[in-house]
């Protein structure tokens, strides 16, 4: 059997990107890509955090994920773009239909990504490398924004591909380039090793990918659990997930808000409603088979003043505690202490679990998935309240609460932000 011909396209900088084309194309002289540029959450307040940024821009050290205001700090005449998740989408959605042109197997991954299987279409479409170049240039002339194009014979190893280096380039990454393109790199490049892993590999001297590859897979079982053996394989380029052109990124955000009963004027309450929320949207993303990127959290006071802040965090869940962890966190940081009368909680920046359908992320998350899914199948069998964690006894608080729900579809995005 002749092995599979996988590629991973991946926009660069896209959001960034995507804004400098619309700025060109409406006879803007500067090209944002050009200059020290973020597109950020909210340039206003001190709260929100950049998306994307550009590559002058990172050469001052600004990084994704930090507050635009720190990043103001790092370089006063950074330019501070809001985003724009209607020209996302329409930009995502061309990228998508010229890939479609090389083959119908094109599955869409996250808002700037997509897969494409590219297996069966050697004898219509000629050499895997030279039509890379060939759709990279055609997305460059049409669209105007560069991509990577990582080859490959499976999904994991396209993906790890194009993240070598960028922008504009076409890289493979077959099984037997693996020892000098992907075993020296820092094991924190591994696609599933994140924040919460990459130290407890390296305080076993496991640094690099290679290391992690060579590693016994029963040592690492026994600090990683089943995960420490699904990154092993990863580590040797071992993946068999199939390229599924009906997975498509339909919804942009799941979001779910409550106006409470009574006024809340202490954390621990706050936090219940929180879990009460996260509970609805941790099964909704669940059941979509996505993994959030960003989740916010919004307050309103008895005055009727919102606020609200947000966080990217370093790896894609699905995960209730892990949502909800972070909305607690957020609502921390943020809250003035005065009486709530409207709480909510949003995760966005969703991508699909497809290249890692079963065990996913971090650590321990097994136990935690199977815990999430035991109750997710309990409820949709004996309703929303046939389960419920204990915290909820005596509260006064409903253990899953709906107030607004509200899954954000594309076609409905310029309503949004
Ligand atoms: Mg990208």
């Amino acid at each position: 059997m002749s092995r599979r011909l996988i590629f991973h396209v991946d926009a660069n900088s896209a959001y960034l990107s995507w804004e400098a084309v619309r700025r060109l194309q409406h006879g803007d002289r500067l090209d944002l890509r050009s200059v020290p540029a973020v597109v950020g959450g909210n340039p206003e307040t001190r709260h929100g955090i950049v998306l994307t940024k550009s590559i002058p821009a990172k050469n001052y050290g600004i990084e994704t994920g930090e507050s635009v205001f720190s990043a103001r700090a790092k370089c006063p005449e950074l330019i501070i773009v809001p985003p724009d998740y209607y020209l996302y989408m329409q930009c995502s959605k061309a990228f998508g239909d010229i890939l479609r042109e090389y083959s119908p197997l094109v599955e869409q991954y996250s808002i700037d990504e997509y897969f494409l299987d590219y297996t069966g279409m050697v004898k219509a479409l000629g050499d895997p490398l030279e039509t890379a170049y060939r759709l990279k240039e055609q997305i460059k002339q049409e669209l105007g924004f560069t991509v990577n194009v990582g080859i490959s014979s499976n999904k994991l190893l396209a993906k790890m591909g194009s993240e070598l280096k960028k922008p504009d380039m076409v890289h493979t990454l077959f099984p037997e380039e693996m020892p000098y393109k992907m075993w020296p790199l820092p094991v924190e490049e591994l696609f599933g090793v994140g924040r919460a892993t990459a130290p407890k590999l390296k305080e076993r001297g496991i640094l690099t990918i290679g290391d992690l590859a060579s590693a016994d897979p029963r040592h690492l079982k026994l600090f990683l659990k089943s995960y420490g053996y699904l990154l092993w394989n990863f580590a040797n380029g071992r993946d068999a997930s199939s390229v599924r052109p009906d997975r498509r990124v339909l919804i942009k955000g799941i979001g779910n808000s409550t106006t409470i009963p009574f006024d809340v004027d202490d954390r621990q309450t706050a936090s219940l409603v929180l879990l009460s929320l996260v509970e609805n949207v941790g099964a909704r993303l669940r059941q979509a088979e996505y993994l959030a990127g960003l989740v916010s959290v919004s307050i309103r006071n008895k005055e009727f003043y919102s606020y609200s802040h947000q966080r990217k965090l370093f790896m894609p869940t699905d995960s209730t505690n892990k949502i909800h962890e972070t909305a607690c966190q957020l609502f921390n940081e943020i809250w003035h202490q005065e009486p709530i009368r409207h709480l909510g909680v949003r995760v966005a920046e969703l991508c699909t679990n497809s290249l890692l359908q079963t065990s996913i992320f971090e650590e321990n998350i097994e136990k935690q998935r199977a815990m999430d899914r035991a109750v997710d199948e309990i409820r949709s069998r004996y309703g929303l309240k046939s389960v419920m964690r204990a915290s909820f006894l005596h509260s006064g608080l409903s253990c899953v609460a709906g107030g607004t729900v509200t899954e954000e579809e594309y076609p409905i995005m310029s309503s949004l932000l």
